[in-house]
């Protein structure tokens, strides 16, 4: 059940995501469609995409993902910042609309210097904004599940339920559940798995549940950190994530870990991941 990934790196050209993915041994995996540090970011050129695209093909792999830059804030309070937020948010969805990708993983972002009601609000709107402007935009916008540190949006799924509310283009949005996230807000992943996804449905609608991201955390229950771990080897533990991939709900959903690559960790992590389906 649920196709199995990692964050894989496009060093070198965004192709390369294709092949990294093959050599760790994906089923989905997550990119970054530019470099994710930099305001001045330079998209992929047409014959690269093109590239990625029919290596993509011919690859096996079933789901693509991206995840947006951690400089954009779609909550922001301050004008320029908020602008040029919602500036970059619009391009990004211009290359995963280009690359054919099947979600754009987002963060709500943060309210500092406002309240959340007005912080809610600017993300609803950022998200109207971006969905009127890029119109044939035929891939979702996947708003992340946060572990609510400090200002952050998106601790709890009465706030992401807020935002979803909020936007009109009900077709083109979903969720992507961080379990590292969830626990660090206060999700007993651990000990209330059935209570906690009975809980997302009756907030948010399980069918809005499109993306996982499979961490498991270094820190504990409600801590309102956000500190991932490698598969098992932190606070939730491997049986929840046992569980998970063997939960029929979730059969088509990309289950995507994000740890550091040392020491091969990410075929590691991925066999740990597969090994954990019942056959
Ligand atoms: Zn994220
Ligand atoms: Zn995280």
């Amino acid at each position: 059940m649920g196709f199995i990934g990692v964050h894989v790196s496009i060093a070198g050209g965004i192709y390369n995501a294709v092949s990294e993915g093959i050599r760790t041994g994906c089923e989905a995996i997550q990119i970054f469609t530019a470099n994710q540090r930099t305001w001045d970011v330079k998209s992929p050129s047409d014959a690269d995409v093109k590239k990625y695209i029919d290596d993509f093909k011919n690859s096996g792999l079933k789901k693509a993902v991206a995840h947006d830059s951690y400089l954009i804030n779609l909550a922001s309070t301050d004008g320029a910042k908020l602008a040029q937020s919602r500036n970059a948010f619009y391009e990004e969805m211009e290359r995963v609309q280009a690359l054919k990708l099947d979600g754009l993983v987002f963060h709500p972002g943060s309210y500092r210097g406002g309240t959340l009601e007005q912080g809610l609000d600017t993300v609803a709107e950022s998200m109207n904004l971006a969905l009127s402007r890029v119109k044939k935009f035929n891939s979702k916008l996947l708003l992340e599940i946060t572990a609510g540190t400090g200002n952050t949006i998106g601790g709890n799924f009465e706030e992401a339920a807020y935002i979803l509310d909020k936007v009109k283009d009900k077709e083109r949005t979903g969720v992507c559940f961080d379990t590292a996230h969830a626990y660090g807000a206060g999700y007993d992943l651990k000990n209330e798995y059935e209570k906690i996804f009975k809980k997302f449905d009756s907030v948010i609608g399980l069918e809005k549940l499109l993306c996982f991201h499979a961490n498991d955390s270094m820190v504990p229950l409600g801590s309102k950190k956000d500190r991932h771990q490698h598969l098992g080897q932190g606070e939730i533990g491997i049986e929840f994530f046992r569980k998970l991939i063997n939960d029929k709900r979730f059969k088509d959903t990309p289950v995507i870990m994000e740890t550091p690559d040392e020491n091969d960790m990410d075929i590691k992590n991925i066999k740990l991941m597969k090994s954990l389906r019942k056959k």
